[in-house]
């Protein structure tokens, strides 16, 4: 934790990727509304940025009888798509962590609204907790943006509320706040099952390069999944193939291993996707395939440079086109 210059009081800033699905199977809709799903997460070197600091009476909030009232702010620079209030995965985080670490009465200011304070907590007597939330990851794209956000709003407030609670409790945590947080809060490589929820971590050699292709228009995951339900039929896919390329650092078998059950579904609901997957192929990707439930394309290439000569062959078909790497590691403390 630092104290920076500026700020009123300790803050805490955490850097989060966002994730890729380099196969994603779909196995059936459960009994609860959930989609049972094979999947091999990696993060991606696109980053959200979420910095947490404490303002109020000089010692407030770090001591554990201190914390039992807080105040919560959020800013963010996402847009009139990202949810600035209660309904933001970050404050849902810091609700969650708050209750967990037996912060009670955590109040959430809604600027925008004009409630400068709740009625029933007292604004002199009260710190503020305030989340400075910066996007880099493209919102709705099918890079959980979100859940990262929720990640890093989970590892930064257990740092700066001095909670102690180990990553393991946090993924818990993070479970029910969605099904692609206890990924983002761990990070790497892994292979989930379940709901996504059920991890374990696989062994990755090398880096990857990818092109990551946003379009102006956000495809909704719940739309994707209806659509999957109305045309598509469970199978039995397996990922062994995208493991055994990621075992042995082999960008050309990834490439044809690369898979997404979801795909169908999403080309159904925007038919120039599978035509700009064809256009990325065409510019000599390796493999390409929708990321999570899109309608973000990846195309990966065998280096930096190829990565970069086809997102110049296919910029004008997109909203946004830009080179990463993966794995990203997963949220970092930032030192200081
Ligand atoms: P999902 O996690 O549902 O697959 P996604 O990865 O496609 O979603 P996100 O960037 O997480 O995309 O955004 C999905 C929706 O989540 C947004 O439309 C937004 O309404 C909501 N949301 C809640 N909190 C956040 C946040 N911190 N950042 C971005 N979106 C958020």
């Amino acid at each position: 934790m630092r104290h920076d210059a500026g700020a009123e009081g300790p803050c805490v800033a955490v850097r989060v990727p966002a994730k890729i699905n380099l196969f994603l199977g779909v196995r059936g809709r459960r009994p609860d509304g959930y989609h049972e799903l094979v999947t091999v997460f990696q993060t991606l070197s696109l980053y959200d940025r979420l910095r947490v600091g404490l303002i109020g009476p000089p010692g407030q909030g770090q001591h554990p009888a201190a914390r039992r009232r807080m105040r919560l702010r959020l800013w963010h620079d996402g847009g009139a798509t990202v949810p600035s209030a209660e309904d933001n995965l970050a404050v849902q985080a810091a609700r969650a962590l708050g209750d967990a670490a037996g912060v009670i009465d955590l109040a959430f200011v809604d600027e925008r609204a004009a409630r400068r304070a709740l009625p029933d907590v007292d604004p002199a007597a009260t710190p503020y907790t305030v989340l400075d939330l910066r996007k880099g990851i493209p919102v709705a794209g099918g890079m959980a943006g979100g859940s990262a956000d929720a990640a890093a709003a989970l590892v930064a407030l257990n740092e700066l509320w001095s909670c102690r609670l180990d990553r393991d409790t946090l993924r818990s945590l993070g479970a029910d706040l969605g099904s692609d947080v206890p990924f983002c809060v761990v990070g790497g490589t892994a292979l989930a099952t379940g709901r996504g929820t059920a991890l374990a971590q696989v062994l990755c050699r090398g880096t990857f390069h990818w092109v990551v292709c946003t379009t102006e228009q956000p495809l909704s995951t719940a739309e994707v999944y209806r659509a999957w339900d109305a045309h598509c039929d469970a199978n039995e896919v397996q990922p062994d193939a995208v493991l055994q390329a990621l075992r042995n650092e082999d960008a050309e078998a990834l490439g044809a291993a690369l898979h997404n059950d979801l795909e169908p579904a999403a080309f159904v609901l925007r038919p120039e996707l599978a035509e700009h997957k064809a256009a990325l192929l065409d510019a000599g990707a390796l493999g390409a395939v929708l990321s999570g439930s899109g309608p973000t394309l990846l195309a990966l290439s065998e280096s930096e440079s190829g990565a970069a000569a086809v997102a110049d062959a296919v910029a004008s078909r997109f909203a946004a086109v830009s080179v990463a790497h993966s794995p990203a590691g997963g949220p970092e403390l930032a030192k200081g």
